[in-house]
């Protein structure tokens, strides 16, 4: 096998990876599903771990050699129970799709109905939308928020006695507020459905204990472990012991095969540190700078979806502003600033085009970034989408954005 390291025998893939690095570090990421992941989970994800295969669950491989591996997802598997108070966790998912096929397949028969929430109104492609292969084969039904932006739980309910779904599903990837989780199990119990919450996007603040959790409520809680959590590229599913065989079974053999173990062990790295004081802190600032965001757009008359946020995200209706959220992505893009154009609730525009952007702000506080950077980061946002046909702005913009990431560097590589 070649033993030169990576930049003497491959120096294109070496460089892109600089460039890369650069772009990460020279930028303002504010896309919400992204954040920075430690030295430590790197270094886990990047082990010889990659090396060995382990089809099937500790103690109970389909391989020989499997004993140190066992010890590693045997302690992602305890760190993510003690973490949300799972009664049973699998952490073979490779991503979060695959975490949501893997329970959809777990408990529903095809043409079974999900009840989930509409793209347009924060929902994800994998809750049901028409182009992907999960809607050919199950019946999705979507309910919506209600004018206030908030979900309308008399319709919810209404919908839930019309369609009687065999899953209500909750969580969401554009959705800024809170979930009643409560109040949605006490739905699905009078319908006999199963609930499930998809907390890919909130799991850290979960984690932190700064939103409510639906782990100890609900029958199922898919997650990534990458967005708010801080881990690697990945997915899990929490169950209640119930369910534990049937999801189980679905993950291997049923959909996936080998499972990524130095992606497990990375992720076990991420529990035990969101498991650390300095994790509630950090969850709490992730809050912290979205308020502050919250209310600099909202003093300068923009149009938040939703009302505002109570966690990581803002969405944001840039229409009144004369643009459309694809113009002011590749604005703010030349500024230097990285977010996401979004559909809107009902959104008139089409998905290429839409009328928003979505931002947040997991990746700039693992930087360090906290209230006075979130004020004049908002005021450089505001200047570009009022200012983004206007090159010089836009490149003197990214200027000072440049300066201000020299500040908060982010690996010492
Ligand atoms: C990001 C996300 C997913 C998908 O995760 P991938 O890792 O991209 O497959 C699923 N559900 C929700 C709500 C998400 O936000």
């Amino acid at each position: 096998m070649h033993t030169q390291a990576l930049k003497e025998f491959d120096g294109d893939i070496y460089a892109s990876i600089g460039r890369e690095l650069k772009r990460q570090e020279e930028g303002l990421e504010m896309i919400p599903s992204e954040n920075f992941v430690s030295p430590a989970v790197l270094e886990a994800l990047g082990s010889i771990l990659t090396n060995k295969y382990s089809e099937g669950y500790a103690g109970k491989r389909y391989y020989g050699g499997c004993e140190f591996i066992d010890e590693v997802e045997t302690l992602a598997i305890d760190r993510a129970k003690q973490l949300f108070g799972a009664e049973h966790v699998n952490v073979q998912p490779l991503s979060g799709a695959p975490a949501n096929i893997a329970v959809y397949f777990a408990l529903l028969s095809p043409g079974d109905t999900v009840l989930g929430m509409d793209l347009s109104h924060g929902g994800h492609l994998t809750h049901g939308h028409p182009v992907t292969y999960m809607a050919k084969i199950f019946n999705f039904v979507r309910y919506k928020t209600n004018a206030e932006g908030l979900i309308d739980l008399d319709n919810l309910r209404q919908m839930t006695l019309e369609h009687k779904p065999k899953i209500i599903l909750v969580g969401y990837s554009a959705y800024s507020r809170e979930i009643e989780y409560a109040k949605i199990k006490a739905i699905a119990d009078e319908a006999g459905a199963i609930t499930m919450a998809d907390i890919a996007h909130i799991a850290g603040l979960i984690a932190a204990g700064e939103m409510s959790n639906p782990v100890p409520i609900f029958d199922v809680v898919t997650t990534t472990t990458h967005k708010t959590l801080r881990g690697p590229r990945g997915g899990m599913i929490m169950c209640k012991e119930k369910f534990a065989k049937a999801i189980d079974k679905s993950v291997f053999p049923g959909f996936q095969g080998g499972p990524h173990e130095n992606n497990i062990a990375a992720k076990a790295v991420a529990f035990k540190e969101a498991l650390e004081p300095a994790f509630k802190d950090y969850a709490k600032q992730i809050k912290a700078n979205a308020k502050i965001l919250e209310e600099e757009f909202k003093k300068r008359d923009y149009k938040l979806c939703f009302g505002g946020t109570d966690n990581h995200l803002l969405l944001i209706d840039v229409t009144p502003k004369n643009l459309s959220g694809k113009e002011a992505q590749i604005a703010l893009d030349k500024a230097g600033i990285t977010v996401n154009k979004n559909m809107i609730p009902d959104d008139p525009r089409s998905p290429m085009d839409p009328s928003g952007i979505r931002l947040g702000t997991p990746a700039l506080t693992t930087r360090g970034m906290k209230e006075n950077e979130m004020r004049q980061i908002a005021a450089w946002i505001d200047e570009a989408i009022m200012n983004w046909q206007d090159e010089t702005k836009l490149a003197d913009i990214r200027r000072q954005v440049i300066e201000l990431t020299k500040k908060f560097p982010l690996y010492s590589i």
